[in-house]
């Protein structure tokens, strides 16, 4: 994909967020930078990108790209706090769009659930774990383990044009 020159300072306000994984997207997303960063640069607002910013703001975003499952309930929360935020929420690899491999407790039989219990509530974790769409709205997804660069590309297109950033 190219991006034409913006001939406007208007960028897209963006956020990633991270939940359970592995955080393979995000490496992937810090490599595409080396290829991105200049083109990026100049259309869009990475606003909360906590691997590379230690100053983020989650407020006001455009749209708001989330990898992982939801496995808790103080996650539950966070997600439904960026959803409220966000004009548009795209989940990001298999485990946010179907909420595995990192949802696998889920098919565990009893006999593993009451074995893996006593960590659950040590580690405050959910018995579920949730793929995005089980609890906000999803209106776009991205799959792949990790996610398939073609794809992300083609959605972060779709968001810029949407938003006349890009022609
Ligand atoms: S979808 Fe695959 S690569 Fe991405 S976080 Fe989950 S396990 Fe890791």
């Amino acid at each position: 994909m190219i991006f034409p020159m913006a001939d406007t300072q208007k960028k897209l306000n963006i956020g990633w967020f991270t939940f359970t994984c592995c955080e393979d997207s995000t490496i992937m997303l810090t490599e595409m930078l080396n290829d991105n960063f200049f083109t990026w640069k100049k259309l869009l607002n990475f606003k909360h990108f906590n691997v590379l910013k230690s100053k983020n703001d989650m407020s006001d975003l455009d749209v708001a790209f989330v990898e992982g499952a939801i496995a808790s309930e103080h996650d539950k929360e966070k997600l439904l706090k960026i959803r409220e935020n966000a004009k548009y929420l795209v989940a990001i690899g298999s485990c946010a769009v179907t909420g595995l491999p990192s949802g696998h407790r889920n098919s565990f039989d009893d006999k593993l659930k009451a074995e893996i219990a006593p960590y659950l509530l040590q580690y405050h974790q959910n018995e579920k774990v949730y793929a995005l769409h089980e609890l906000v709205k999803v209106d776009d997804s991205v799959p792949g383990c990790p996610m398939v660069e073609a794809e992300f590309l083609k959605v972060v297109d779709k968001y810029l044009k949407l938003f006349k950033i890009i022609p």
